[in-house]
């Protein structure tokens, strides 16, 4: 590709709300364009790059054993009603009515429309087990749509379903997709942990995902450098630690006005986070509960809502607060409730003595609460989100953390769907039982932009050769010389004739601004014709980092080839 001739939009500033190294830079070397919050086009160059990611992902799909097919993204309400979530997916559902007012929706994923045709095709235990998979667009109407491709509002899924007629025929479907995913991201270059992850209270029996650390990850992941345990904080289980046995201490009501964060107590009463317990009022699907947790802990939402299969799940209403606590907000505790509601005590809170708690009375706060002795808990629930330094559930060394942005995700989803739809077959007895399925998730887009994440520096992207756009680029530094430009013509159909991916600067432009242009773009290998164009030598770079060569043309073309060579 010669570059006067491409249809390039680089940029030299940082678009102001692209917050993150991937983002900035697929803009800057003009990869992608927004055409509104959380909606991107891929232009040429990223589109080269995004279909690379595309065909390692559908070769090791294939190889796999699952077949591609490809759904509509406009489907009807009626596809997603029979299994409650045409109401449960509420806002975040991208909703339209065609002319004579049926609602329909643009998938947000895809698990009614895979059950309703393996329904309708399937009938006997023999046509199983099938894995079916397709690459296309999702919609989520994201609350904050950010990081670029990274939450999008539309973006690229591949999304795997799998159908089996028991657990055990699912656990090798699954197996087959894990051993695929690790194939894929490895071919990928990506550095990724695989973490055990939430399957929610409905879910089936496992669910797996596949993350990349970096800072700027929205899931928190917890892992055990001594036995290799990780799983996302929202799955992480806390143990219970060890019983306090100090001796039981008298209630004292203190006075504490105005006082109502955890800060201001803490100063107030000369102690530390961990004397005091929280209690937070939540309504799960219309009911009140109060949820207790030390005083620097988060409560684990996911958590809380598996134990009561939550469809909705909010902090209560203020009112609801007051009228059950009878004090204003932030005063809330276990002792003198107005109402009986439930009390769930997180696992740590039940081993502690003598803790402050809110006095449900507006600025009063009671110090040395005890459990058993001044109130009971319901329920005693693992309900604290994972913390460094916590026991790994496993081993009991201490956990570290990290921040993960998720790239793939693998998970057991059991018969919910199947029996949800209808989606039965006929065992070898002629007793009809539902379909046992998985569900696998990539992000593709997201993946593009995870490797970015991962190799860029501040000039720009560092393409892995198999992603990248183009192998290799030639920059004639004079392209006005005939002897210059001949060289690197030269160089580029020898590239080309050797099946290379290759791409010529041929503008007249300083060869600093293409320099600068090659780096950002990211291409692994640049090279220059230069001032001993005469004596048939150019300059060689490699964007991963090293010194420059000076090589003959054969030499560079060799180099060229091992390095694409080296990607396969
Ligand atoms: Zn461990």
């Amino acid at each position: 590709m010669r570059v006067s001739e491409m249809f390039m939009a680089t940029q030299r500033e940082i678009p102001a709300d692209a917050e993150i190294p991937s983002h900035q830079l697929m803009l800057r070397a003009g990869l992608i364009r927004k055409n509104a919050s959380g909606i991107y086009s891929f232009m040429p160059m990223g589109f080269r790059s995004y279909k690379k990611v595309e065909k390692i992902i559908r070769e090791e799909m294939d190889k796999a054993g699952a077949q591609e097919l490809i759904m509509p993204a406009l489907l009807t309400a009626e596809t997603y009603q029979a299994s409650g979530r045409w109401e449960k997916f509420g806002p975040e559902m991208f909703r339209l009515e065609d002319r004579s007012g049926r609602p329909f929706c643009l998938g947000p994923t895809h698990e009614e429309p895979f059950t309703e045709a393996v329904r309708d095709c399937i009938r006997s235990y023999k046509q199983l087990p099938v894995t079916l998979y397709q690459i296309q667009h999702k919609y989520r109407d994201e609350k904050r749509p950010r990081f670029g491709v990274i939450r999008a509002r539309e973006f690229v899924m591949k999304d795997a379903y799998s159908f089996d007629c028991d657990e055990e025929g699912l656990d090798i479907s699954y197996q087959k997709m894990y051993k695929a995913y690790r194939a894929i991201f490895d071919r990928l270059g990506l550095d990724y942990t695989i973490v055990d992850a939430d399957s929610g209270a409905m879910g089936g029996s496992g669910s797996q995902e596949f993350m990349v650390k970096s800072p700027i990850g929205e899931d928190g992941i917890c892992f055990c450098d001594e036995c290799g345990y990780a799983a996302n904080e929202e799955k992480a289980e806390c143990m219970t630690p060890e019983q306090d046995t100090s001796a039981e201490l008298p209630v004292e009501k203190i006075h504490t006005p105005g006082v109502k964060t955890i800060e201001e107590l803490m100063a107030f009463m000369n102690a530390q986070p961990s004397e005091f317990v929280k209690t937070i009022l939540y309504n799960i699907d219309g009911k009140i509960v109060a949820v207790m947790v030390r005083g620097d802990r988060e409560i684990n939402e996911t958590k809380l809502g598996n134990l009561f299969d939550a469809t909705e799940m909010n902090l209560a209403a203020f009112d609801d607060v007051e009228r059950i606590t009878g004090a204003a907000v932030g005063f809330a505790g276990p002792v003198g409730l107005k109402e009986k509601i439930e009390v769930i005590v997180d696992r740590e809170v039940s081993v502690m003595k003598n803790f402050i708690v809110g006095a449900c009375e507006t600025d009063y706060h009671l110090k040395n609460v005890n459990i058993g002795r001044d109130f009971t808990p319901d329920r005693i629930e693992d309900v604290r989100t994972a913390v460094k330094g916590d026991k790994c559930p496993r081993c009991g060394k201490p956990l570290g953390t990290a921040r993960g942005v998720e790239v793939g995700h693998i998970f057991k989803l059991g018969t919910k769907y199947s029996d949800a739809l209808g989606c039965i077959y006929l065992d070898r007895e002629g007793r009809s039982n539902p379909m046992v399925m998985g569900c696998y998730g990539i992000g593709v887009s997201r993946t593009l932009a995870a490797i970015i994440e991962q190799n860029h520096d501040d000039d720009g992207i560092k393409w892995p050769v198999v992603v990248a756009p183009y192998s290799v680029i030639v920059i004639p530094t004079k392209v006005n010389e005939e002897e210059n430009m001949n060289l690197a013509e030269a160089i580029y159909k020898r590239l080309q004739d050797e099946g290379i991916e290759v791409m010529i600067d041929d503008r007249n432009e300083r060869p600093g601004v293409k320099f600068k242009d090659a780096d950002l773009i990211g291409i692994p290998m640049r090279i220059t014709v230069g001032r001993r164009a005469g004596e048939g030598i150019v300059e060689l770079k490699y964007r991963a980092g090293g010194a420059v060569e000076e090589v003959s043309l054969e030499e560079a073309v060799m180099a060229a080839k091992s390095l694409v060579r080296s990607a396969q």
